[in-house]
């Protein structure tokens, strides 16, 4: 076997100019998957428009507020995050839909936040869309990434798509350089105080970035790694999640 056997990623030092859409399961997910590369959109002058699908209250495990606070405070770490990310006097704008989170979603549920989502894309109208890759092992993401398939197939005008890493490593297609953004992506981190469980979120993020810059061959310190978004791949992993004998997937 020879080198050119092998799939190695497109390697990237900047992402593709124009409008952003993210989709994130919950607040901090758009931090850890696509966080550094959020700041270099923003550098450069991109819309960046953010949606947190669920309501992050099942993280509310130590009682020490109600669901109803809890929730509130995640939302004002996640706009905070944000404004870590973009820099003084740009803003990423973000939309919380607050759904409950650890659910395995019916057809008619994907349906309904696909239809959802085709809106926010024909609002924003994005030149690049980032959502959790559909492999990802949380039940939340596998839903919100199988709801971004059937939105992108109702939408059906040019977006480049990509798919990002939180819970699964994926194989990349593209890896970006975030190494000069990484320090604001650890602020961005650090404003989600509910989820930092003891500096484990941050110790975590670290080293997946350090490994996603094996691909630049010691170029770059930190990297964040995308695969193509395709709407007809993610019916695979539609498949390899349907519950067996009314066993439910993850629900971490
Ligand atoms: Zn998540």
């Amino acid at each position: 076997m020879t080198p050119e056997h092998f799939r190695a990623p497109e390697r990237r030092t900047a992402p593709t100019p124009g409008p952003v859409l993210v989709l994130a399961p919950h607040a901090d997910d758009e931090v850890i998957g696509c966080g550094g590369t959020l700041a270099l959109h923003a550098d450069r002058g991109d819309a960046v428009v953010v949606l947190i699908a669920f309501d992050g209250a099942a993280a509310n495990v130590d009682g020490g507020s109600s669901d109803d606070r809890f929730v509130k405070e995640r939302i004002l770490e996640a706009v905070e995050g944000g404004r870590h990310l973009a820099g003084e006097g740009r803003g990423i704008e973000y939309e919380f839909w607050g759904l409950e989170e650890g659910h395995v979603a019916e057809d008619e549920d994907l349906d309904r936040a696909a239809r959802r989502i085709e809106r926010l894309l024909n609002e924003v109208r994005p030149g690049t869309l980032y959502a959790p890759w559909y492999g990802d092992a949380h039940v939340d993401h596998h839903s919100l990434a199988q709801a971004t398939a059937r939105a992108l197939e109702l939408y059906a005008k040019p977006v480049e798509a990509w798919g990002y890493e939180v819970w699964s490593a994926h194989q990349p297609d593209m890896v970006l350089d975030i190494s000069e953004a990484y320090p604001r992506k650890l602020h961005a981190l650090a404003c989600h105080q509910t989820q930092m469980q003891g500096g484990q979120l941050l110790h975590r993020v670290a080293g997946l970035s350090a490994w996603r810059s094996m691909m630049f061959g010691g170029k770059a310190r930190h990297a964040e790694a995308f695969q193509r978004f395709v709407p007809a791949e993610a019916e695979f992993y539609r498949v390899l999640a349907t519950p067996v004998d009314g066993t439910e997937g993850s629900a971490a």
